[in-house]
């Protein structure tokens, strides 16, 4: 992984215009993972994939993550503050396609994978699933269902039994356990102590949309105040720019 320059970065933003969330932090991790192909990223678990977003956001902006939230109990906001370096140390390094594995269970033997991103888009996008959770998550498990037997013979997914679905669900969620980053909160109002789910792709999006914003607002002003393009301006490091903006005030 490296980190895109600044040009590359805002025409990773541009391309995701438009594009639900996913897609979006697809384009971004392509910038930084020329390496990867793009189907084999989307392809990605999404344990691994968010590990590479922890990483590129770390390249980007830097570890500390500094955010908001609500205490359930009382309703004080509150700011907590957690490290990327922390949850990637957590975090599995195989960085490569997710593998298969096997589940046997009440007399069945199933094969599957864990679920990716374009998964999860293609469960969203089933308009008779996206307002039953159990819908979407059946949705889900079947996709991952490589192969499944019963004493030899193959069977469907429509045909397991709810016992052997809930094992399956049970066991993805074990193999990609940091698929769902929570954080531990405790309010200094009520000293209530909750978890959040930490989603670092909308993080990351909305963190890569404001930087966008910033730097046009910039090449906007160095170009009218010294006439330079913006492909000079996007050349330039963040300092120079910085130091030729304080320059123009
Ligand atoms: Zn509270």
């Amino acid at each position: 992984m490296k980190a895109p320059g600044s040009g590359e970065l805002l025409n990773a933003w541009e391309q995701s215009l438009g594009k639900p969330l996913l897609p979006r932090v697809l384009i971004l991790l392509a910038a930084s993972c020329p390496e990867i192909p793009a189907d084999a990223l989307a392809k990605l678990s999404i344990g691994q994939r968010d590990r590479q977003l922890l990483q590129l956001r770390t390249h980007l902006f830097g570890q500390r993550l500094l955010s908001t939230a609500v205490c359930p109990q009382c309703g004080e906001r509150i700011e907590w503050e957690s490290n990327t370096t922390d949850f990637i140390r957590k975090m599995p390094e195989n960085s490569t396609i997710a593998d298969e594995f096997d589940l046997n269970t009440d007399g069945y033997a199933l094969r599957f994978r864990l679920p990716n991103s374009l998964d999860i888009t293609t469960v969203i996008n089933t308009p008779s699933d996206n307002d039953n959770a159990e819908k979407m998550q059946q949705h889900l498990l079947s996709r991952c269902l490589l192969n499944a037997e019963q004493s030899g013979k193959s069977c469907d997914f429509d045909q397991l039994p709810a016992s052997v679905t809930r094992k399956l669900s049970q066991q993805i969620e074990q193999l990609d356990a940091h698929a769902d980053i929570r954080i531990q909160l405790n309010c200094p109002e009520c000293s209530h102590s909750w978890t959040v789910l930490f989603d670092i792709a909308h993080f990351l999006w909305t963190e890569v949309n404001e930087w966008a914003q910033q730097i046009l607002q910039t090449v906007y002003k160095l170009a009218t105040g010294y006439g330079w393009s913006e492909q000079e301006i996007l050349r330039l490091s963040p300092v120079r720019r910085q130091l030729y903006l304080g320059m123009l005030e």
